[in-house]
């Protein structure tokens, strides 16, 4: 059994990696893949890259090259749902391309064309598995990330839920943007730029995934926040713990 660790953040990469025993890296197509062990587990580790297609090709060599059984992918999102807070994390049950359509050759919008697929669905054992890190996370939220660090994010009891997200190739940050995706898709809880692409390929390859966001803005930028700073004091932090407790089995 050989896990795929992808990751959208280059800190989170980084914070994974030092819990890497027997690490060695290897080079392709201007990537690098960290391979080693976590928890006695086979993992293979790489930074996603950023957008659809770049995230395609890492997700596929994985597949390919390095012939993983499942896939765990965590990065930030921004929030599309009022419910949402910076520091809440989303676990996709279902990712959809908001940028994809087809019409009029394709019947649906977001279709993805030739596979009759809209809705890409995450693997329900990833997702539970992925459900209980997070609350083991939240229990020990005081030891991880310290008070003083969350305050100024107003973090002070974030939540988990599942939920659908929507990915395009596009860094949402308006509300005529925000708007544009829940009035096709209302259920959207987030946005992000690898998502479903990563779905897709899995899908193509039948490969069991789970996809974790960080909610790190609010999509029509109500609340603003320092986002590197959340992502080098909270988000990697959040990813690194999850990965640890998921492969603890
Ligand atoms: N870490 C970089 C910024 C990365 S932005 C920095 O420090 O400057 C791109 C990443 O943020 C992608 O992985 C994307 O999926 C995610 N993301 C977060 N909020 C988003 C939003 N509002 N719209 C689209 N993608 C978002």
């Amino acid at each position: 059994m050989k896990i795929g660790i992808m990751g959208a953040m280059h800190e989170e990469i980084a914070s994974v990696k030092a819990s890497m025993a027997n690490l060695q890296e290897e080079q392709h197509g201007d990537r690098t893949y960290y391979t080693g062990t976590i928890h006695g587990h086979c993992v293979v580790l790489t930074f996603s890259r950023w957008g659809k297609v770049a995230s395609a090709i890492t997700a596929t060599t994985l597949v390919t090259l390095f012939h993983i059984d499942q896939l765990i992918f965590t990065g930030v999102a921004g929030a599309t749902s009022a419910t949402l807070n910076i520091g809440d994390i989303v676990i996709a049950d279902t990712l959809y391309q908001h940028d994809m359509d087809g019409r009029p050759i394709i019947a649906a919008r977001h279709e993805i064309p030739l596979t009759g697929i809209t809705f890409f669905a995450t693997d329900s054992t990833l997702k539970a598995r992925a459900r209980s890190a997070i609350e083991q996370l939240f229990v020990a939220f005081d030891q991880i990330i310290p008070l003083a660090t969350r305050l100024p994010f107003v973090l002070t009891q974030p939540k988990c839920v599942e939920g659908m997200i929507a990915t395009g190739d596009q860094f949402i940050t308006t509300k005529a943007q925000t708007h544009a995706i829940i009035s096709t898709q209302p259920a959207t809880l987030a946005v992000e730029m690898e998502g479903a692409a990563v779905a897709q390929v899995c899908y193509d390859y039948q490969i069991p995934f789970v996809i974790i966001r960080t909610i790190s803005d609010r999509a029509d930028h109500d609340a603003n926040i320092d986002f590197p700073t959340f992502i080098t004091e909270i988000a990697r932090y959040y990813s690194a713990h999850i990965i640890q407790c998921m492969l603890d089995f």
